[in-house]
């Protein structure tokens, strides 16, 4: 069998953690009853497991337990806060405040509350990537219900300044929700601290399983309304119905315990690794770095080079290294990337830049080894487009 290409897409999707899926395991077959279930041991099994994620999360966010809903993912966390919040605030005002650079997740729900009526700022960014305070301050308004602004970019890595941009929401008593799904486990989030009502989350950037997240909802000072997205059985406080799915919840709440134990060593050790295979490209000629040099997740490298089709680039590393492009990860088409587009750069440069996004399991060995077969495929490629 041919060797598989090194994973170096962990933005998109990580690994489940061979842990996690051991505590997971008794919870699809012998524990397998609905936490909903008061009646018997079955029901209260799986609710105690339940219970012992949720404090976990909610642990890793400095909130409290009953603040925490589960969801599918941080699609669904995303779509229920911005449209929950939308339709429970609607007779405040009807105008929200995001960015250009933020996920799909975010710009999409906002595209549709735009089609019945509601008015959306999208802030344009730096060229590194961050927001401008000033800009954001400027454009709130009597009526603005919301701010949402990511965590950390999905795309280049960029840790936005939350903290100054709660301060601005607390003052001018406006909510803040922030996309936390490549931030979790990956630096220290407080939601007190950074003043933040709402917080979308989700296990599988981070070594947890696929199909689960959570919104955190503030419920003091203030207490936030939210208009469920999915009505039936009641659940999660009436706001997100549906049966619980205990496994995929104790998997996300393992994810996070152990996460949260090598916070800051695997912090570290990702940024070495990082530093390195940044500089062996950086040493290429027009080859450039997107987004904040320093304020931006440790594993994550995203550079543009010019001078190649991107498309080749790909092709030619598929083998060699699994990543992504400068490309929207929409999957089913190929427009040049937004997040790229919003820093400044031409289709051209967009479509010729890859997203390196390392994880727990990548090793010195294999950033070494993609390190040069990147540099030599760049150089080769170069070099054909010349004597064409
Ligand atoms: C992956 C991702 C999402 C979507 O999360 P799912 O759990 O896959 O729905 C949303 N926002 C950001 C920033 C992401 O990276």
């Amino acid at each position: 069998m041919s060797q598989r290409p090194i994973y170096l897409d962990n933005h998109a999707t990580t690994p489940m953690d061979k842990r996690v899926l051991e505590a997971m395991l008794p919870y699809f077959t012998e524990h397998f009853g609905n936490p909903s279930s008061i009646n018997h041991l079955y029901g209260w099994e799986a609710e105690a497991a339940v219970k012992k994620a949720r404090e976990t999360i909610a642990n890793a966010i400095n909130c409290s337990p009953e603040e925490i809903i589960f969801t599918s993912g941080a699609t669904e966390a995303n779509n229920l806060a911005i449209k929950g919040i939308a339709e429970a605030y609607f007779n405040q005002g009807q105008h929200i405040i995001t960015v250009q650079t933020e996920h799909r997740a975010v710009l999409d729900p906002c595209q549709y509350l735009e089609t019945l009526g509601f008015e959306i700022t999208y802030l344009p960014v730096k060229k590194d990537g961050l927001i401008d305070l000033e800009i954001l301050e400027k454009n709130i308004r009597p009526e603005t219900i919301l701010v949402s602004v990511m965590v950390a970019n999905n795309e280049i890595g960029v840790l936005q300044p939350l903290k100054e941009i709660g301060r601005i929401c607390k003052k001018y008593d406006i909510l803040f929700h922030s996309d936390g799904a490549q931030a979790i486990g990956k630096i220290p989030l407080n939601v007190q601290a950074m003043n933040i009502h709402l917080l979308s989350l989700t296990a599988h950037k981070v070594y947890g399983p696929k199909g689960i997240g959570a919104l955190y909802i503030r419920r003091r000072d203030p207490r936030v309304k939210i208009a469920p997205q999915l009505h039936g059985g009641g659940q999660e406080k009436g706001i997100r119905s549906g049966t619980l799915y205990t496994p995929q919840i104790v998997g996300f709440g393992k994810a996070i315990e152990l996460a949260l134990q090598e916070i800051d060593a695997e912090s570290q050790r990702q940024k070495e690794l990082r530093n390195r295979l940044q500089k062996q490209l950086l040493s290429l000629e027009g080859v450039h770095l997107n987004g904040h040099p320093t304020q931006r997740l440790s594993g994550n490298l995203n550079v543009s080079i010019e001078g190649v089709d991107g498309a080749a680039l790909l092709l030619a590393l598929q083998g060699i290294v699994a990543l992504s492009s400068g490309s929207a990860c929409t999957s089913t088409t190929t427009k040049p990337s937004h997040v790229l587009k919003a820093l400044g750069h031409s289709d051209k440069l967009a479509y010729g830049s890859l997203r390196f996004g390392l994880g727990r399991f990548t090793t010195t060995n294999e950033i070494d080894t993609i390190g040069q077969k990147i540099v030599d495929t760049i150089q080769s490629l170069r070099q054909a487009t010349v004597q064409n």
